[in-house]
Parts: structure tokens; sequence; C-alpha cells
């Protein structure tokens, strides 16, 4: 079965006290939270084959070619997207009058690639295993809230069908917030890695496809700019066991949060729960471990077998563990985030 990852992760911080809703300026040309130089447009070498337009460096390995289009609900929203600009690794879509300057455009790409290569390192995954592009579609913000039908949201990602690829759609005001826009893409991308990973994910527990996405959105925030994903530590700073049991069950295989509120709790305690594997318990390799254990239950495998066997501990146990290590450390925020991103 297919699942449409949405990404509200990051439209949570608008649910949460610190966060400013995303949503409303609309056209983002002119926008000065792009980094670098720009007029990197005539560099266009890795481009790919019969493509003249823009182009932009993103990894090593040769591309393959993939002639599915991109999701329904993103063609039905954007009927006019085109290529934008392309590498090995990503390519960019834009509606044909969008207002992004080249630069803009050119500048997303590499910062979409460097969220592509830390997502894939954190994970160990081959660059070669992504050897189909992977789509980003830029839009404006009344068009990203027709596509998702998440307004507000920062970012989504589309699994692939199969007559569709799989995709991350953005709202173009976005790009404003440099360092939203990194968590952002790095929290996106790894939907896409795990989707392509572990194509039939119904017996995957949406802590699990979360819980990935969010640590690694927080660490590549934190690697660039010191800042892991904002709205996590608002709910950690006031959670105890009894918010993790209540993640585990009302964010299983079903996801039975009611509104943004309680996506942003369970996500905030779903991705500190695989942080609480890599650094409290030792497992430092758990992002690649977890991916093979999706990896295996999109096979056939059992969840809990595999989990258990796989990471070296019983999935209850690991369970009961975090819940306890949050009752111990509701009053020592310090011991809390020792050692962690988000410290
Ligand atoms: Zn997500």
């Amino acid at each position: 079965m297919v699942r449409a990852f949405a990404g509200v992760a990051l439209a949570l911080a608008v649910g949460c006290s610190s966060g400013e809703p995303a949503g409303g300026t609309g056209g983002a040309a002119g926008s000065g939270g792009l980094s670098g130089t720009g007029g990197a447009a005539g560099a266009a070498g890795s481009a790919v084959g019969g493509f003249a337009g823009l182009g932009f460096e993103c990894g090593t390995g040769e591309p393959v070619a993939d002639d599915r289009p991109l999701p329904k609900d993103v063609t039905a929203a954007a009927p006019n997207l085109e290529l934008a600009a392309t590498s090995r690794r990503i390519e960019v879509w834009a509606p044909v009058d969008s207002p992004l300057l080249d630069s803009e455009v050119t500048d997303f790409g590499k910062g979409s690639c460097q969220a592509l290569l830390f997502d894939l390192d954190v994970h160990q995954v081959p660059e070669a295993d992504l050897s189909t592009r992977v789509r980003i579609v830029v839009v404006d913000g009344p068009t990203f809230d027709l596509a998702t039908g998440a307004p507000g949201a920062y970012g989504v990602a589309f699994s692939a069908t199969k007559s569709t690829t799989d995709a991350v759609i953005l709202p173009a005001d976005g790009l404003e917030n440099l360092v939203e826009l990194d968590d952002t893409l790095a929290h996106e991308l790894t939907h896409v890695i795990s989707g392509r990973a572990a194509p039939y994910d119904a017996w995957l527990p949406w802590w699990l496809i979360e819980g990935i996405a969010v640590l690694s959105g927080s660490q590549l925030g934190k690697k660039l700019h010191d800042q892991p994903t904002s709205f996590v530590m608002d709910w950690l700073d006031i959670a105890d066991g009894s918010d993790a049991e209540l993640t585990f069950q009302r964010y299983g295989l079903e996801d039975q949060t009611q509104n943004l509120g309680e996506v942003g709790h369970d996500q905030a305690m779903s991705g500190f729960f695989i942080e609480f594997l890599r650094v409290k318990i030792g497992i430092a390799d758990v992002q690649k471990r977890l991916l093979g254990v999706m990896r295996k239950v999109s096979d056939g495998d059992g969840f809990d077998a595999t989990f258990a066997a796989d990471l070296g501990v019983p999935l209850a146990q690991a369970k009961a563990d975090y819940a306890k290590f949050l009752d111990d450390t509701a009053g020592d925020l310090g011991k809390r985030y020792a050692g962690t991103v988000f410290e």
C-alpha cells in the first residue's frame, strides 16, 4: 500500500509555541535567504543528456533515467511544471512562470544535494542506490497547499507508485529561511531514501518513519546552523514517560493523530526515541540499522523480531527503557540531552 508521507513535521513549528507560520508571503523572488554566489548557471557540466538548461554538481555516479511523471497530486495542482535544473542525483522542477531567479534555482539545487548526500551518509546508503534522480518541486504557497492538503507545512514527500515517481514538494517562500529549509530538506529526503528502500511500508510504524526523518533533519540543522529541529525541544522539555507511551500507541501502524499539535508531539517523541537509541543505548549506527529493518519488513519480515535481531534489544524493552529514561530525567534536562544532537 502507498503512503503519502505527510511531512507535516516541519509545519508543526507552527503549532508549537516557538513557531511562526510559514505561509503567506507568496513569491520568493528576491529572497535573501539563499547562500552562495549565484551565477553558477553556466557550469552545467553534469547535466543530463538532452537537457540544455541549468545544471549543478551533485554526486558522482551516473543517473538512471526515469520516464514516469511526477505524482498526480502535484501535476494536478501545478500542470505547468518544467525541469528547472538538474544534476546527477537531484532534479529541481518549477512552474514555467516561476519567479525564481536562475541563481536561486541552482543554489537551491546545491542545498538539496547537500541534504541528500548528508542523509545518504548518516543512513550509510551508497549513492548508487539512489541512481534514479530525486525530484524536488518548488511552487507558490497556494499551489503547495492544493497539491498536499497540508497548508503551512514546510515540505511534503510523496512516495512512488507504479506509474509516478516519488517527489518532494516545497513552497517557494520556504526558500527564504535557510535554517528551516535545510532541516526540511534533510527530513523530506530521508522519506525518499526510506521509501525507496522500503516501498511496502504498511507494517512499519509511524514513529519509525517520522522518527528517522526528524532526527536527520535535526542532525543537518545542528551541523550547518547549530540548530536542531526547533519544535522537538518544545515538546521534549516537558515530556515524561507517559508521552512516549502515548506516541507509541497513537503513532503506530496507524496514524491516529487528530491535529497538528498531536503530530508535532508524536514526531518530537519519535525523533528523540531514535536519538535515545543512538546515544543513550549506544547503537552508534542506529539509522543504518533501522533502515535495514525497514527494508526487511517491506520485504515481508516481521517488525518486532527484525528490530530485536538487528538492534540487539527487544522492541518492548527499548520502548520501556525510553519511557523510564524520560521519567528519570523529567527534572534534569541537562542529563536528558547530554550527548544528543539536542544538547
Ligand atoms: Zn515527515
